[in-house]
């Protein structure tokens, strides 16, 4: 599905990201792995030959700019981008500071921006790519202790929906998938009672797996997709049916 095309995707080292960038290699495409944890991107490059690390913290607006820089000046184009690379606060607002709130910000929503921003010129030039963010079922309904979460990914809705419209012209697609509960180091920490308490939402009654993401993800990437832009997929075992 992806043979010949290269893909950017940040917060490859783990969870969704490091299984979307398996599958986006196993589908034919060059992946450059982004992400902080040079070690854990080491080790996924180990299973991806066809691949290359891009270590930089996606918050750092110099540290995205010279990986931009870095992919342009290889004679490849950039074909698409997938935005994995986030955190999730668990904290009831009376607990939450402003420069918590700040954080979730720039950790998911402003470094998604960034990349969008910097891809969207890039594919411009190609008049062609594909963009993938990470939402979220919690920015989409709400959850209770997770309001800067919740926010920060509420906001990557509107920033796909938008990009979505004032970027298909130019041929790029923009979408979204938004994940219910799927087992990554982020939710680790939710077991027993606590994760039974958010499974019994979904209509599956059980957790997603970063691939049964990851191949969504691929899909949005492929000119399978070629027809869809401004989606947000939710692959959430039916968590809002
Ligand atoms: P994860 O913790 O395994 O992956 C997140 C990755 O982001 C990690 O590799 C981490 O190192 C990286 N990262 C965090 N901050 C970074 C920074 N400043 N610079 C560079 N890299 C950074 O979790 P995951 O579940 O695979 O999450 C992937 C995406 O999916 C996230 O955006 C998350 O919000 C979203 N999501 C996950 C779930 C879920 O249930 N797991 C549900 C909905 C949405």
């Amino acid at each position: 599905m992806l043979e010949d095309k290269h893909i950017l995707i940040t917060g490859a080292s783990s969870g969704i990201g490091r299984a979307t960038a398996i599958e986006c290699a196993n589908q034919g495409a060059f992946v450059y792995l982004a992400g902080r944890d040079k070690s854990a991107l080491t080790a996924t490059k180990q299973m991806i030959p066809n691949s290359s690390i891009l270590e930089y913290d996606v918050t750092v607006e110099s540290e995205v700019k010279a990986a931009f820089a870095c992919i342009a000046k290889s004679d490849h184009t950039l074909d698409g981008v997938v935005n994995c690379a986030g955190q999730m606060l668990d904290a009831g607002i009376a607990m939450t500071r402003v420069e918590d709130f700040n954080q979730q910000l720039q950790i998911n929503t402003v470094s998604t921006f960034l990349h969008c921003q910097l891809a969207a010129r890039m594919m411009t030039r190609q008049r062609q790519g594909s963009i993938v963010n990470l939402c979220s079922a919690v920015g989409e309904q709400g959850s209770a202790g997770q309001s800067a979460y919740a926010a920060s990914k509420a906001a990557v809705s509107g920033l796909t929906l938008s990009l979505s419209k004032e970027l298909g012209n130019l041929g790029i697609r923009v979408n979204a998938v938004s994940p219910g509960f799927i087992d990554t180091p982020m939710t680790a920490e939710y077991r027993g009672e606590k994760k039974q308490n958010v499974l019994q939402h979904s209509a599956l009654k059980r957790a997603g797996s970063a691939e049964e993401v990851a191949s969504v993800i691929t899909f949005l990437l492929s000119s399978k997709a070629s027809y869809i832009t401004g989606q947000i997929i939710g692959v959430d075992g039916g968590l809002r049916v």
